[in-house]
């Protein structure tokens, strides 16, 4: 079995290897530009855009007059890996799988965008079409493959090429694996390393645990599991929000585009970045204690309970209670939930334990006790109490334990835990169908 799994670090170059990294990650956006404006072109004459088509214009854009830094200020194998994930962007965008979910999750109307080709002519750029880049978004970064051949890490110091040198990065865990790749990212001016890496295990791991838990996501409570215990969300986000409001006051009063906008702009993106960093970190520290501790972890599938129309989902109820209770983003906590089941997803894999997404219908408002359905089971928010049996019980606890038994359920008609992976998850996405 092999475990796939990425360090990430802050590097610190200094002034010099500075200049040089912002050579080489702006000329990686410069190409994904130009490369991006040749596949309209191509779009638009219903070219095939793939990897290798796109692959093999680099060498016109070097052999450009008006381009001549790009032969001493950019990196092949980063062009390459930067123009390969321009060819993922467009196969994304014609998949109809991906398509068939942003219709769904559509809440804004569309304002439509135009791109004026070479002829004069405009087509019209539609969503999860890969988009421009521009340095201003504050995000950049380049990926090098073939990691023993250009570069090598000595202690707390990484060899990087286009004569960049050894940099210092902040070390602090040890890396584990056979490196394969690295990604070089500045996000709000901090530089950061990211080591791809590969490790083969003899054996499946064998979980620590026996035990299993279930597991209801929200928003009050983040966590609710069939234990009975609650955890709560970072609340870095509401008190960050006051402060990011406040810098969104000082922007509008600033000259668009002047060097105190500029300014201003920076100091809000950090801000974001910041939150996002707190809330990620705080994520991996919830995911990583369930998973150590539970063999078989049962969720709700987001997916399906984001496609589910019907008005009885647990999520449907969470997502009214978003827009009524706080007017937090509900996209943003719906970004968290599904980063949490993916941590929580990979950590099992790594301990050989099993994460088991369960249709979400119908959790909330099953009884426990007599797996009656009603609506009125669920009295309030809070309370459980079913018109059938009178069992009471906390609605997110009854929930989480529906839940936990849904994930049973799951593991017996497969017979036993000894499957592989995937195939757990797709179960729930076939009783969904059927349902
Ligand atoms: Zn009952």
């Amino acid at each position: 079995m092999k475990i796939n799994k990425a360090y990430k670090f802050r590097l610190e170059p200094n002034a010099e290897q500075a200049v040089i990294l912002n050579n080489l990650v702006g000329s990686a956006r410069f190409v994904w530009n130009q490369m991006l404006a040749i596949s309209f072109e191509m779009f638009a004459k219903n070219e095939f855009i793939n990897a290798t088509n796109l692959v093999n214009k680099i060498m016109d854009l070097k052999s450009n007059p008006d381009f001549a830094f790009l032969k001493s200020s950019s990196n092949a194998v980063t062009l390459q890996q930067k123009v390969r994930d321009l060819a993922s962007a467009w196969s994304r965008f014609f998949d109809p799988k991906v398509h068939a979910r942003l219709k769904e999750n559509k809440n804004k109307p569309y304002k439509p965008k135009l791109f004026k080709l070479a002829d004069g002519t405009e087509i019209q750029l539609r969503p999860l079409m890969p988009q421009f880049k521009r340095k201003a978004d504050g995000h950049d970064s380049i990926r090098l493959v073939q990691f023993d051949k250009y570069c090598r890490v000595e202690g707390n110091r990484i060899k990087l090429p286009n004569g960049v040198g050894l940099v210092k990065f902040r070390k602090s865990q040890d890396i584990i694996g056979v490196i394969k790749n690295i990604t070089i990212s500045k996000k709000s001016g901090h530089w950061y390393v990211s080591f791809g890496t590969e490790r083969e295990l003899a054996e499946k791991p064998v979980h620590p645990s026996k035990t299993a838990i279930g597991l209801d996501l929200g928003i009050t409570k983040l966590i609710t599991t069939s234990n009975g215990e609650t955890i709560k969300p970072k609340n870095s986000f509401k008190a960050n929000q006051i402060k990011l409001a406040k810098l969104q006051r000082q922007l509008s009063r600033k000259v668009l585009f002047s060097q105190n906008w500029k300014k201003q702009k920076h100091k809000i993106q950090k801000l974001h970045h910041h939150i996002a960093n707190i809330r990620h970190d705080y994520l991996h520290k919830i995911t990583t204690s369930i998973s150590k501790n539970h063999a078989m972890i049962a969720c709700e599938d987001l997916k399906v309970a984001n496609m589910s129309t019907s008005a009885s989902g647990s999520m449907e109820n969470k997502g009214r209670q978003v827009k009524a209770k706080s007017g937090l983003n509900k996209s943003i906590l719906d970004q968290g939930w599904g980063m949490m089941v993916n941590m929580l997803e990979y950590k099992q894999q790594w301990q050989g334990g099993l994460l088991i997404k369960v249709n979400p219908r119908y959790t909330s408002q099953t009884c426990f006790n007599c797996q009656h359905i009603a609506k009125e089971n669920r009295q309030t928010q809070a309370k459980f109490e079913c018109v059938q049996c009178g069992y009471k019980a906390n609605a997110d606890i009854n929930a989480a334990r529906n839940i936990l038994s849904a994930g049973h359920a799951v593991l017996s008609a497969e017979g036993g835990c000894s499957q592989g992976h995937p195939m757990k998850q797709k179960t729930s996405d076939i009783r969904e169908k059927v349902a």
